[in-house]
């Protein structure tokens, strides 16, 4: 691996923060990513944000294919010739918005499912994360780097600080596991913070399954919109069009004490209480 500071200087270019560029420079991380994560042969793999090929380049080595999505035109452009002179002719070079992509549509997995991989770019990750989770019946798994705070949320479990709506979406439809932690000295440029390195395996049923799962969510966010209000004036005050009343009667008949707040309640506790909201409501309404 060429170091990306001598790279870019080459090709003239300058890390873009705006884009969350901080490429990884010690090829011994992106060894350990590609042999952790498992990949097979025959594995589609679909990455967010390539960059200069540090992870694209060992996984484009392990599996059938790869498309690789990079917004950066500059970057794309210098990856293209990293990946001529490596000799791979198994990369899709995508020069797009990875939030603009449908994913299901645009890549083609021979009627199986894929595995994304990224070392995302810190300002997106959440609306990442959230596109994967609506795209998930397309994706096996997904290995993902963030920086170590966000990882933290993503992990966290009810009861604490970090616990918040991507924490209870994850924990929804997946199982979650972190492959490996990477100190913020292996990135160029150096980020402030580490990263952490975390697999989400996609779950073909969740285990406690919400009636509507696009009102389960809002109630997530609705929830966590003001995470310090009582759940009771949270959700009254949300734009989920229930009136407090109903709120209130949905919260106490599924056993939830509407003085609670939003972090203290586990996935199985939203789902009663979604579900719940829609009963009430057509109770309500008929
Ligand atoms: N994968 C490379 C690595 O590990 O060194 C680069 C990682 S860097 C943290 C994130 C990359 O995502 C950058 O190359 C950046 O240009 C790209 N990027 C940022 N926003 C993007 C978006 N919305 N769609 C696609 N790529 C994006």
């Amino acid at each position: 691996m060429t170091s990306p500071k001598r790279l870019l200087n080459a090709w003239g270019l300058h890390p873009r923060k705006r884009l969350g560029q901080n490429f990884l420079a010690d090829p011994s991380i992106a060894d350990t990513i590609v042999s952790r994560a498992a990949l097979l042969p025959e594995d589609i793999v679909f990455e967010i944000g390539a960059g200069l090929g540090a992870l694209t380049i060992p996984i484009a080595r392990a599996v059938k294919k790869v498309y690789a999505v990079e917004k950066d035109h500059g970057i794309a452009d210098l990856l293209k010739t990293e990946l001529l002179a490596s000799k791979l002719s198994n990369v899709r070079i995508m020069e797009e918005d990875v939030l603009k992509i449908d994913i299901g549509e645009r890549i083609d997995a021979d009627g199986g499912k894929i595995i994304v991989v990224g070392n995302l770019p810190y300002n997106v990750s959440s609306q990442i994360l959230v596109k994967l989770i609506a795209s998930r019946k397309t994706i096996h798994r997904a290995i993902l780097m963030f920086q170590e705070e966000f990882a933290q949320r993503l992990t966290a479990v009810e009861g604490g600080r970090d616990y918040g709506r991507l924490s209870v979406m994850l924990r929804y439809c997946s199982d979650i596991r972190t492959i490996t932690s990477v100190r913020a000295a292996a990135f160029h440029p150096k980020p402030r913070i580490d990263s952490r390195v975390i697999e989400i395996r996609f779950l073909d049923t969740p285990q406690y399954l919400a009636t509507d799962e696009a009102f389960l969510f809002s109630v997530i966010k609705a929830a966590f919109g003001k995470r310090r209000k009582t759940l009771k004036n949270a959700l009254s005050n949300s734009t989920l069009p229930i009136d407090p009343a109903t709120i209130l009667t949905a919260l106490e008949s599924s056993g939830i004490d509407p003085s609670r707040r939003a972090e203290t309640l586990t996935v199985q506790e939203f789902v009663a209480l979604s579900d719940r909201l829609l009963e009430v409501e057509r109770i309500e309404v008929s």
